[in-house]
C-alpha cells in the first residue's frame, strides 16, 4: 500500500513510475489469494474511518478513482472473549462510550476521561505524521508545537495511562482488546500506538467490497495512465549506488534497471540490511541505527473454506478476539517461554460474511481466517527450504498448530464442526516467502516507545535519490502505509507542488 500510494500520487504529478514487486501479485499485505475454490485476504481484516468523508476515505477515493467501495461490519465489530467473560466494542463514538458504561457501570468517570484522551489523538497523530515528512529546518521550527501535541499520555506506556484512570482490570482488558491490531500488549505499547488503533476503529470496521485485492486493482490504473507499470515476479536484489547516490537496481535475475530515484517500501530492515550495498549502509549509519529497532511479532494464519454461505452457516460480521485472561502481557510472556502454553490471543475473522460480493465470486461457499502469534525461532530451521517443500516435520508442526487453532474456533462456534471443507496453515516463513519480511514480522518494525523516537524513520534518507515509504515510515495498518505514501510524495516534491493536488483530494 505504501509503494502503490507513492507511485499513484507521483504518477498523477506527471512522473512515470516503475513498481517492482517480488510476489506473483501486487498489493503486499493487501493482496488476496485463491485456492481450492476459496479466496482469502492475508493482511486486511477491517479498515476504520471509511464510513464518512474522512481524510482516510477521501484518500482511498482519490487513489481508486472512486472505484473502491466499503461494506460496514456489524455494529458490534469486535468481540473480546476474556477468560470466561465476554466484552465488545460497538461502532460510533457515543455508542462506544455508552456500551462501555453498560458493561462497566461503576467506571463512568474513567471511561469519560479515556474518551477525552482519544479526542486528543487525532492532533497527536497529525503532529507525528507531519514531523516525519518535514525537513530538518521545519522540524526545528515546529519542535515546540510537535512536543505540545505529543505531550503527556502519548509518550507513556498504555497500561500506565489506563491504570491512572481505573483499577478495573477487565475494563483495561476491554479497552486494549484490539492490541493485536498493532502487535504490542498494553504493558509494552506506547499509548500513542494504542490510541491510534482505538481511534481508527471508533466509528466501526469496514471491509473492501470485492475483497482486499480490490485495493491494488483500483490503484494500479492511475500508475498506468501516466505511462508507468507494476511488474510482479520482480525481485530487487540490490540497490545500486554510484558516486554516493542511487544509480538503479539489480534484479534477482541479474538484470539491471538504471534510474536516479528509488523509493523502497520493502521495510527498513530489508532496505538497509539486504538491498543497500553493505559499505553504503554502514558508512551512512543506517546499519547501526537498525540496532535501535526490533521486528514486530510473527504470526500463524489459518485459512478455512466451508461449504455453505456465510448466511447459511450463521457467520458473523464481527471479529472475535479470544484471550486466556485479562493480563495480556503475562499470557504473551508465558507463550514466548513455552509455545505449548495457551495462545495469548487468537483472532478470528469472517471475510466472506463481511464482503457482500463474495457470494458472486464463490457461490455457495464461505471463509474464515484465524491469526495467532508465533515465535519465529520455532520455524527458523526450515528458512532455507522452498515453500511447499519443507518436509514432513514442518508439515506436522503446522498441522498440530492448525488443529489447536481450529479447536478454538469450534469452542466458540461448535455448529461449524463437520462443516469445514478445507484449511491450510501459514507460518512466519510464509510471511518471509511471500512478503519478504526477514523474521516473518507481522507489522514491520515493532511499535515500541523506542521506535517512535527514531528520527531517521522518515521518507528522506541521507543517500541522494533513495526514499522510504510504507508502514515503517509512519505506522502499521493499511491506512498507516497509505498515509506514509502521501508523506513520502510530499517530502519528494515539496508542499508547494502538492498543494493543488491536496486541495483536489480533500475538497
Ligand atoms: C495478518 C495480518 C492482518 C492485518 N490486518 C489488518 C487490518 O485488518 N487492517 C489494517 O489496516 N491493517 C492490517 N494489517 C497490516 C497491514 O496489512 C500492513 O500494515 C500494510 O499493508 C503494510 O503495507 P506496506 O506497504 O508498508 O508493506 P507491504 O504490504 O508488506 O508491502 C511491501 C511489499 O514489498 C515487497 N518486497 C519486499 N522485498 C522486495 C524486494 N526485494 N523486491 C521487490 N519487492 C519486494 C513485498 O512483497 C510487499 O509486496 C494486517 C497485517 C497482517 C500481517
Amino acid at each position: 500500500m505504501g509503494g502503490l500510494t507513492t507511485a499513484a500520487i507521483l504518477s498523477d504529478l506527471g512522473r512515470k513510475v516503475c513498481v517492482l514487486e517480488q510476489h506473483y501479485t501486487a498489493g503486499g499485505f493487501t493482496h488476496s489469494y485463491e485456492r481450492a475454490g476459496y479466496e482469502w485476504d492475508v493482511g486486511v481484516h477491517y479498515i476504520g474511518e471509511v464510513g464518512a468523508a474522512t481524510r482516510t476515505r477521501k484518500m482511498f477515493d482519490y487513489l481508486s478513482n472512486g472505484q473502491l467501495e466499503w461494506a460496514p461490519m456489524a455494529d458490534e465489530y469486535d468481540r473480546f472473549y476474556v477468560g470466561d467473560k465476554v466484552f465488545n466494542a460497538v461502532a460510533g463514538k457515543d455508542e462506544f462510550r455508552n456500551n462501555l458504561i453498560r458493561q462497566f457501570p461503576n467506571e463512568t468517570q474513567a471511561i469519560d476521561l479515556y474518551m477525552r484522551l482519544l479526542d486528543r489523538t487525532g492532533d497527536a497523530l497529525s503532529a507525528f505524521g507531519m514531523g516525519r515528512g518535514m525537513s530538518k529546518l521545519q522540524r526545528f521550527a515546529m519542535k515546540p508545537w510537535t512536543a505540545w501535541k505529543l505531550r503527556g499520555a502519548f509518550r507513556r506506556i498504555t497500561y500506565d495511562v489506563l491504570s491512572d484512570l481505573t483499577d478495573d482490570q477487565d475494563l483495561i482488558a476491554t479497552l486494549c482488546g484490539q492490541w493485536g491490531d498493532m502487535g504490542m500488549p498494553p504493558r509494552r505499547s506506547p499509548f500513542m500506538a494504542h490510541a491510534m488503533i482505538a481511534r481508527h476503529y471508533l466509528y466501526g470496521g469496514y471491509y473492501p467490497v470485492g475483497g482486499s485485492w480490490r485495493m491494488a486493482e483500483t490503484i494500479i490504473p492511475k500508475i498506468q495512465a501516466a505511462g508507468g507499470e507494476v511488474f510482479t515476479y520482480a525481485k530487487v536484489e540490490k540497490i545500486l549506488v554510484e558516486n554516493g547516490r542511487v544509480a538503479g537496481v539489480e534484479m534477482k535475475d541479474g538484470h539491471r534497471i538504471r534510474c536516479d530515484c528509488i523509493i523502497s517500501s520493502a521495510g527498513v530492515d530489508n532496505t538497509f540490511s539486504h538491498l543497500l550495498p553493505e559499505d553504503v549502509a554502514i558508512k551512512s549509519g543506517y546499519r547501526q541505527r537498525l540496532t535501535s529497532v526490533t521486528p514486530s511479532m510473527a504470526h500463524l494464519g489459518v485459512y478455512i473454506g466451508l461449504k455453505g454461505t456465510a448466511e447459511e452457516l450463521g457467520l458473523p460480521k464481527t471479529n472475535f478476539w479470544i484471550y486466556p485472561g485479562n493480563n495480556y502481557d503475562k499470557a504473551v510472556d508465558a507463550f514466548m517461554d513455552n509455545p505449548d502454553a495457551p495462545f495469548p490471543v487468537v483472532y478470528i475473522s469472517f471475510p466472506s460474511a463481511k464482503d457482500p460480493d463474495y457470494e458472486n465470486r464463490h457461490p455457495g461457499t464461505a471463509t474464515i481466517e484465524i491469526v495467532a502469534p508465533a515465535p519465529y525461532e520455532r520455524f527458523e530451521k526450515w528458512r532455507e527450504e522452498t515453500w511447499g517443500k519443507r518436509g514432513d516435520d514442518y508439515e506436522a508442526l503446522k498441522e498440530a498448530l492448525g488443529s489447536r487453532l481450529m479447536e478454538t474456533l469450534y469452542d466458540k462456534l461448535p455448529h461449524l464442526r463437520g462443516k469445514v471443507d478445507y484449511y491450510e496453515v501459514s507460518t512466519p516463513l510464509s510471511t518471509n516467502w511471500f512478503g519478504g519480511y526477514q523474521r516473518g514480522e507481522l507489522y514491520g518494525l515493532e511499535h515500541s516507545q523506542q521506535r517512535l523516537k527514531q528520527d531517521w524513520l522518515r521518507p528522506k534518507t541521507t543517500i541522494p535519490g533513495l526514499w522510504l515509504t510504507g508502514q515503517d515510515v509512519l505506522t502499521a495498518g493499511v491506512t498507516g502505509a497509505m498515509m506514509a505514501g502521501l508523506i513520502t510524495t510530499m517530502s519528494m516534491v515539496g508542499a508547494r507542488k502538492m498543494g493543488p493536488l491536496l486541495r483536489r483530494i480533500y475538497a
